[in-house]
């Protein structure tokens, strides 16, 4: 059985458009230093019974639209009887990934188990496991994983997390040129700085540069904005 670390019951911003409860999963397989959620990415936090969810997505049945499956990183658990089930309830599934494991989002396409994928692009390929925490990132599956969410024929959105220094504006201009040139959809997401960040020393971008990625990024990219802000 799938552990869900914890559900909010109702969204009104994670599932664009749509009204939706949030399951989160527990472990990923990066460490962001600015997580906002590093517990539950080291696999901590509590555990909701699995029945609690069901019992209450019953209830909500025609009430709220969809469902988000978030992390942590969702693709490392077996989520396809999870994302069968709420289907068959009625609702539309959001997925939330980092991208790193294609082959889970293929099972997921191929299954039809899935309404919108939202895929993190950290930052440019140089400076991608870096941005992941990571030792070294194989690109290979994050450029496979952004052409399957491309192609799959589904609503989808990219987004990145900006934040400064670990971004400059040049990497936004890699990003659309070598990753996501022609997509739909492309969310920049200031961060925001909390205590449970891992790393101290990250700080949130300021508008100006926040419009000047927007003006970088823009040509590469069918529809961009900025969450949060009104520019
Ligand atoms: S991919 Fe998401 S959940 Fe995982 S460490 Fe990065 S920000 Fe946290």
């Amino acid at each position: 059985m799938i552990p869900v670390a914890a559900m909010a019951k109702l969204t009104l911003l994670d599932y664009p458009g749509k009204t939706a409860a949030i399951l989160f999963l527990p472990g990923c397989d990066m460490r962001c230093p600015f997580c906002h959620n590093s517990d539950l990415a080291a696999g901590g936090g509590p555990r909701t019974d699995i029945k609690e969810v069901y019992a209450f997505l019953e209830k909500r049945r025609g009430l709220l639209d969809g469902v988000v499956v978030t992390g942590g990183e969702p693709s490392l658990w077996d989520i396809m009887p999870l994302l069968r089930d709420i289907r068959d309830m009625g609702y539309l599934v959001k997925v939330d990934t980092n991208g790193l494991r294609p082959e889970e989002i293929e099972k997921w396409l191929a299954a039809d188990s899935v309404d919108y994928i939202a895929m993190d692009i950290k930052n440019s390929p140089a400076k991608y496991a870096a941005t992941a925490g990571l030792p070294s990132v194989d690109m290979n599956l994050i450029k496979k994983s952004v052409g399957l969410i491309m192609n799959s024929g589904k609503e989808y959105e990219f987004r990145t997390t900006v934040v400064r220094p670990i971004h400059e504006t040049e990497d936004f201009r890699i990003i659309g040129e070598e990753l996501i040139s022609g997509a739909e959809q492309y969310f920049l997401q200031p961060f925001v700085s909390r205590d449970e960040v891992p790393d101290k020393n990250l700080t949130e971008p300021d508008d100006e540069f926040l419009k000047k990625c927007l003006e970088i990024s823009a040509p590469f990219v069918k529809k961009i904005e900025i969450r949060g802000k009104n520019f």
